[in-house]
């Protein structure tokens, strides 16, 4: 494990007792920098390896969708563990109890010596990790398992846009893009087993309707494939097509950790590395998603308006002053109940699969900021849906993007028009002249 990859969270003297990986961001037993320092750590100590798992019962918005498909990747994720030897423990932080505290008891019920938990800059974990961190005695670590580069070799500050971190992390890539090795067995004293868990009483009770894709670590590998076999080719070209089906649609499965993104990007390097398709994907893959992860990180308002850049800022107050034509709630855009065939389709598009195009997502979040009173009022909204609808919501992805969208994060001043300003416009003309608008809705308008 190259020690890059790992910070220490506190200076705690050594103790004995298990090393416990509190497993939250990085859903999976393989392809786990988090789970391969925790098994490490447990060697060199002498001492078993525990999972831990704290399930909230309230996370920035998801529904029963959200927790149905990340229930059923922890059910695989789970038995992966205990079929290496490694206990894997869950506990609920019921209503009004807070995930740090019950982090906190499990590591003094199993006794433990020592803490691994994956990183994730996102405000509401930080804070859970800085009330255990207040609270423990033991030596703990953090892994980033997430970026191909760790997100705080790439850089120690906010990077201004794509190009600014492109070079760091592509000169980053050959120490850190690596294969996995595999997670090595181990065999435990049975006084630390997790236990059965009754995953039917922990789904949820509603219909979650047809989700995009099917949850779990082996799914995602699937799909991965899929994608390498049948849509990387076209990638490049295709992406930008919403009817073209030529996205990898591992989103979800990146969300919820089931899937790591350095073996998604390994496989393409090492299977197709001359496909036409492959530098884009990758650009995608690592570059604009590590962006938006270094975004949260040095961005404390990295989910407001408050957060982009100032000029952007400027330029939206002015522009705020222009009439709208047209004005929506939350509740009419959720219902897809604008005057936009488009939108509405992307809407009930995500809202019937949990999944959209990114392309559509980009003229999805712009023409938020058309029909509400104020930028500030557009970027609460677009997050609220975005986080709601989107399987892959309440990331750093979203957050980064919305910003971008909205608030002109990662971009440029282009030239001022109503309402946006400086900030970039799309419009209906631009879908018709990328893709077949008429085939989309035909597909994917509200049947009203
Ligand atoms: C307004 C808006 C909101 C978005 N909200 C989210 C979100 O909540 N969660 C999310 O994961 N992505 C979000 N995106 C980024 C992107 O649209 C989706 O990641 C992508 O469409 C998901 O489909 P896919 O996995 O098939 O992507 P692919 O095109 O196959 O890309 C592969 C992976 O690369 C990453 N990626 C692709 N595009 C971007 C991007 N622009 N920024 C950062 N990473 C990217 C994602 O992890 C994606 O899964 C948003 C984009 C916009 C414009």
């Amino acid at each position: 494990m190259n020690p890059r990859r790992i910070r220490p969270l506190n200076e705690a003297p050594e103790r004995p007792g298990p090393v416990v990986y509190w497993m939250s961001r990085d859903q999976r037993a393989e392809d786990n920098h988090a789970a391969l320092h925790a098994r490490a750590l447990a060697r060199v100590r002498k001492a078993p390896l525990v999972v831990l798992f704290v399930l909230a019962d309230e996370f920035l918005g998801a529904d029963d969708r959200h927790f149905a498909f990340m229930i059923e990747g922890l059910r695989e994720t789970a038995a992966d563990f205990r079929e290496r030897g490694i206990p894997f423990h869950l506990r609920r932080a019921g209503k009004g109890a807070s995930v740090a505290d019950v982090v906190v008891e499990a590591l003094g019920d199993l006794g433990a010596g020592a803490l691994v938990a994956d990183f994730d800059p996102l405000r509401v974990k930080r804070e859970w990790k800085r009330r255990v961190l207040d609270r423990i005695d033991v030596p703990a670590f953090e892994t980033d398992a997430r970026n191909v580069a760790p997100a705080w070799t790439t850089s120690d500050k906010q990077e201004y846009a794509a190009r600014t971190i492109r070079p760091k992390i592509h000169a980053l890539l050959p120490e850190f893009l690596a294969d996995y090795p595999p997670l090595a067995k181990q065999s435990y004293p049975t006084a630390l087993d997790g236990g059965e868990i009754d995953w039917a009483a922990l789904m949820p009770d509603a219909d979650i309707g047809a989700l995009d894709v099917a949850p779990g670590a082996s799914e995602a590998r699937n799909a991965l494939d899929r994608f390498i076999d049948e849509k990387l080719d076209r990638y490049a070209d295709k992406r930008n097509d919403p009817n073209a089906d030529a996205q990898s649609r591992l989103s979800a499965y990146l969300h919820f950790g089931q899937l790591s993104a350095q073996r998604a990007a390994w496989e393409v390097r090492a299977r197709k590395p001359d496909s036409p398709g492959a530098a884009a994907f990758l650009e995608e893959l690592i570059v604009r998603r590590e962006l938006a992860d270094n975004y949260a990180l040095h961005n404390p308002n990295y989910d407001t308006l408050e957060g982009a850049p100032e000029w952007a800022r400027k330029t939206l107050e002015e522009a705020s002053r222009d009439e709208r034509e047209y004005l929506y709630d939350y509740d009419q855009f959720h219902a897809a109940a604008t005057h936009d065939e488009i939108w509405n389709a992307t809407q009930n598009h995500a809202r019937a699969t949990g999944w959209a195009p990114g392309y559509l997502r980009m003229y999805w979040a712009k023409k938020i900021v058309e029909w509400t009173p104020d930028p500030a009022t557009a970027f609460e909204i677009a997050v609220r849906l975005n986080d709601a609808l989107f399987l892959d919501g309440r990331d750093a992805n979203g957050y980064a993007n919305v910003a971008w969208a909205i608030g002109g994060a990662h971009d440029r001043p282009w030239q001022k028009r109503p309402v946006f300003g400086k900030i970039r416009y799309m419009n209906a003309n631009g879908c018709r002249r990328k893709f077949d608008v008429e085939a989309y809705l035909e597909r994917w308008a509200p049947k009203r």
